[in-house]
């Protein structure tokens, strides 16, 4: 046996025999007195570390327009990358392991169906079937910039669409796990028509399951969504509206009898392009503002593009770490969230020390 084989047998027995494991039990000690008393002092930390997290994914920062209120500033003249299929997978495979993740997954871009133009045509198909057999509730969130009559890869879209639905379909008179999101606002061009055709196009597809459409929009466009039920009408689609059991005060309007059609709205907030528009409002201490949910919260960890992990989808500044190492090789799941751990405690420090010296917190 080689000498360092033959001293690490021994050591081994040597640890249990003189209570080097007491040591051992110690220094975790330690270290559970270290971590519950950092959460004490940092309450973001506190929940990076011990709240459910789900994951969302901006797969690219490309997308074929160039929103004026852009948050995450995407557009054309950004590169066309994509997070590879592979590390989105492998990271959903490691999380399905770890009975802290929330089982929910967002898909989004920039504009994600643009990989089928620049990157792969099995691109999303492959990440939703990958999200939706492992049993987690998937959002995949679309401009529907391709949803015109003319475009090339639109039928592909929505066969492709149709396809997983059918096949991740729960039964007849239940909703499908897979939910797309829907822009709707004056900064997207042409989006009533865009989404009216997309909708119609899919609840006609589809035969076995019902598809669940949510409208993003904000406070002051909330006008349109009446338009694009309106044009949905116009354009002979049966139109139900219905008050869903646990669905709160919201009508949902059932398309076809296969598409459920939702809207939500929320705030414009001052982050990237959108710094430059007067009806933006500014957000306070954003890099707090992480949590979905109230009644369950959960934090949101979104990997994107550039190789970043931040907390919170797309507003301010960012608790973050890399995804990547030196070698640009993904790093693992835990050594990621221990570096938010680290993030969220480095901001919780910065805002506790502001606080304290007067004059800093302006
Ligand atoms: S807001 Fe959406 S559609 Fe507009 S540029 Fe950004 S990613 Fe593209």
């Amino acid at each position: 046996m080689p000498v360092f084989l033959y001293k690490f047998y021994f050591f081994d027995k040597y640890i249990d025999k003189c209570g080097f494991c007491d040591i051992h039990r110690s220094m975790s000690m330690i270290k559970d007195f270290y971590e519950d008393t950092m959460d004490k002092i940092c309450i973001s930390r506190e929940y990076v570390r011990k709240l459910p997290y789900i994951m969302g994914f901006k797969t690219t920062h490309w997308c074929w327009y160039s929103c004026a209120h852009c948050l995450e500033s995407c557009g054309p003249n950004m590169p066309k990358e994509y997070i590879p299929a592979d590390v989105i997978k492998g990271y959903i495979n490691q999380a399905i392991k770890d009975p802290k993740f929330g089982k929910e997954l967002i898909f989004t871009g920039g504009e994600i169906f643009s990989a089928y133009y620049n990157h792969d045509t099995k691109y999303v198909k492959e990440l939703l079937d990958c999200g939706l057999s492992h049993g987690c509730g998937v959002d995949i969130k679309t401009n529907a910039g391709w949803a015109t009559k003319t475009n090339k890869y639109r039928e592909q879209i929505i066969c492709d669409l149709a396809d997983v639905l059918t096949r991740y379909s729960p039964g007849k008179i239940n909703v499908s796990p897979l939910q797309i999101s829907l822009s709707l606002d004056r900064y997207h061009a042409d989006c009533i028509n865009k989404n009216a055709q997309l909708i119609s196009d899919l609840s006609r597809a589809q035969s076995n399951s019902t598809c669940m459409i949510h409208i993003s929009t904000f406070d002051k466009d909330m006008p349109m969504f009446a338009e694009l039920i309106k044009k949905l009408n116009k354009d002979g689609n049966r139109i139900t509206e219905l008050e869903l059991v646990g669905g709160g005060n919201q009508i949902f309007y059932a398309i076809n009898d296969r598409v459920l059609v939702y809207c939500s709205s929320a705030q414009l907030n001052k982050h990237g392009r959108a710094n430059n528009l007067e009806d933006a409002v500014p957000v306070e201490m954003p890099q707090f503002k992480f949590l979905t949910r109230d009644k369950r919260p959960q934090i949101i960890m979104a990997f994107d593009s550039f190789g970043n992990v931040m907390l919170g989808e797309n507003t301010g500044r960012k608790i973050h770490a890399p995804w990547r190492d030196r070698n640009k090789n993904p790093r693992d799941l835990p050594a990621i969230r221990r570096d938010l751990v680290r993030s969220a405690q480095y901001e919780d420090l910065r805002l506790y020390i502001r606080n304290l010296i007067p004059g800093l917190s302006k």
